[in-house]
């Protein structure tokens, strides 16, 4: 039986490409842009909106998981493309076959990956994500550990270093200024070791939209802000 309500959604290519655009010229040529398509481009059709980013000359995107990008591969994206979340044994092989870029969390994933790839004379760029107070992903250990961690690996090349602010939306909290000199930290000492990463990356929508420069360094990582959805900010 045909049901008598149907909802469906429109989703317009062009005003994804707009939405993409502005974020581009907000943040100026010295900011490199890695559009968010995790979960499906937010349920709008990730291979669909790979498809547009790149025509808008997109050159990097970003998911949660390899098997995402892998769909992106066999769909012929050829962008680089971060794998923001992922980091089970298994996928490996598919970071080298479909060329995805891996976003490392600890440094014990950093040791395991390196060896796998030097059993395999392979090679990886990947970026590193650092915990700078949100209590999820990322590596906790002191900069100079991170420092030696890094200059040790064999295969694996230090591509990034990015983190995520626990609560970039609320100006009342003085969280988001303390993560962001934390990460300024960790780089200086990053610095100061000959570590000096080509992108260094924090910002997702609010920081990009509310104009926290100071949060944008060489990358940001717009996901809501392509669909047309910028929350509210909270705090006084
Ligand atoms: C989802 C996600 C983003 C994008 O966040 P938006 O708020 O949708 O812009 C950026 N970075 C990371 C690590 C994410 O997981």
């Amino acid at each position: 039986m045909e049901p008598e309500l149907r909802t469906w959604v429109e989703i317009s290519r062009a005003q994804i490409a707009d939405n993409y655009r502005a974020v581009r010229e907000l943040v100026g040529p010295a900011v490199e842009v890695a559009a968010v398509v995790k979960a499906d481009a937010y349920g709008h059709g990730a291979v669909e909106v790979a498809r547009v980013l790149e025509a808008e000359g997109a050159r990097w995107l970003a998911v949660s998981t390899v098997e995402e990008g892998v769909a992106l591969r066999q769909a012929g994206i050829g962008a680089r493309i971060l794998v923001m979340a992922d980091n089970l044994p298994f996928t490996r092989q598919a970071l080298l076959d479909y060329e995805l870029t891996p976003v490392v969390h600890s440094l014990s994933d950093l040791h395991e990956l390196d060896h796998w790839l030097d059993a395999r004379n392979a090679a990886l760029p990947y970026h590193l994500k650092v915990d700078t107070g949100m209590g999820r992903l990322g590596v906790l250990e002191q900069a100079s550990e991170i420092a030696t961690a890094v200059l040790t690996t064999r295969r694996l090349r230090l591509e990034g270093v990015m983190s995520h602010l626990a609560s970039a939306a609320d100006y009342g909290s003085p969280q988001t200024d303390q993560q962001i000199r934390r990460f300024n930290e960790l780089l200086d000492s990053l610095d100061k070791a000959g570590i000096r990463p080509r992108f260094r990356h924090l910002a997702s929508t609010i920081p990009i939209a509310y104009g926290r420069r100071d949060a944008w360094y060489d990358m940001v990582r717009p996901g809501h802000a392509l669909y047309g959805y910028v929350s509210p900010t909270r705090g006084p």
